[in-house]
């Protein structure tokens, strides 16, 4: 963090954008509105066209060409929310604070200056959370449903009902930075990274103009990966499945017996070879599948190469520094 001497902090907004060309510009005006009441501060406009098909872009340049603050970045088609943000990310070297944010003015400019008073208050990540939402109600239950689920099997807690818009202390963002994995799932390495992390509740905006650039398509493909990209579970399941199944061949094979003991006038020849045969057999499958999937899960976790850890702080003794 920098000191308090005498220049003045820094806050870059990354914001992608993909066909917003009806809103960004109300946006940007609502944001300039919002960012006026803190002189103190040096800000800067990250906007990350996401290969939009609409004149989104010119719109951007047009920013841009009024207001010196504003940088645009466009990517070659269209990577996807994620990609277009973590682009951002990787090119507001200098700030003190990054905030992310939607441009479709979803996310009010007023709750990002709160952020930016949390920051101030030594906090490192706020994160917004929204009390109340004017989305379908489609989108509704699935985020809780997905939400639930990713709670379940995560192996570390994932906030509830936030998005993206959130704000980042630099030196979160240079820790996300290290994560380089393919399929992103950001909020999910924030809360990997750690650090003092805080909810601010907002009540969000309906959408100002256009269509969400979310289909229920994508909205899968993002969920598996907020789920797949945080938990090896589903490997795991593979061989209790295995063992419960290997459990009924024996507790088939004990009713075999008793039947052939007390009742040999009732027992079929060759069923209980095959019966109980073909449970052992699957179960033993599942087991060594799951076998397997332990060790895939173990190569996936090595391949995503995540940073071991993250430090806080390091006060060093007398001999530390060279
Ligand atoms: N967005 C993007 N690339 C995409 C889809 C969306 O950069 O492929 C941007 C979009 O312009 C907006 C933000 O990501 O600023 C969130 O998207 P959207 O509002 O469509 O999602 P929703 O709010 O419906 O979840
Ligand atoms: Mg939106």
């Amino acid at each position: 963090m920098s000191g308090d001497g005498e220049a003045r902090r820094q806050v870059a907004f990354v914001l992608p954008v993909y066909n917003e060309a009806e809103s960004v510009e109300a946006f940007h005006a609502a944001l300039v509105e919002a960012t006026t009441t803190r002189p103190d501060l040096v800000f800067e406009f990250v906007y990350v066209d996401d290969g939009s098909r609409d004149d989104s872009l010119d719109r951007l340049l047009k920013i841009r060409a009024d207001d010196e603050r504003a940088t645009v970045l466009s990517l070659s088609r269209n990577f996807g929310h994620q990609l277009a943000v973590t682009a951002g990310l990787d090119t507001v070297g200098e700030a003190d604070a990054v905030i992310v944010m939607d441009t479709d003015l979803q996310d009010p400019p007023s709750v990002a200056m709160q952020m930016v008073i949390m920051w101030e208050d030594g906090v490192d990540v706020i994160y917004a959370q929204r009390r109340s939402r004017q989305d379908s109600r489609f989108k509704k239950a699935t985020a809780w449903w997905f939400y639930w689920l990713l709670d379940r099997m995560a192996e570390i807690e994932i906030p509830r009902n936030t998005g993206d818009f959130r704000l980042m202390d630099r030196r979160v963002v240079t820790e996300v930075s290290r994560y380089r994995e393919q399929e992103r799932f950001l909020r999910g390495i924030v809360a990997h990274v750690g650090f003092r992390q805080e909810a601010l509740l907002f009540d969000r905006d309906p959408r100002f103009a256009g269509e969400t650039g979310y289909p229920l398509r994508k909205m899968i493909s993002f969920a598996a990966s907020g789920i797949v990209g945080f938990s090896t579970a589903p490997l795991r399941w593979i061989s209790r499945l295995g063992f419960v199944i290997s459990g009924l061949s024996v507790l088939l094979a004990i009713y075999v017996a008793l039947v052939r003991l007390f009742m040999p006038s009732q027992s079929v020849p060759g069923w209980a070879f095959l019966g109980v045969g073909m449970f052992l057999l699957s179960g033993i499958q599942l087991i060594m599948m799951g076998v397997i999937g332990t060790y895939l899960g173990r190569v996936y976790i090595e391949a995503k190469d995540r940073p071991l850890y993250s430090l806080q702080l390091a006060a060093r003794g007398p001999r530390g520094d060279s």
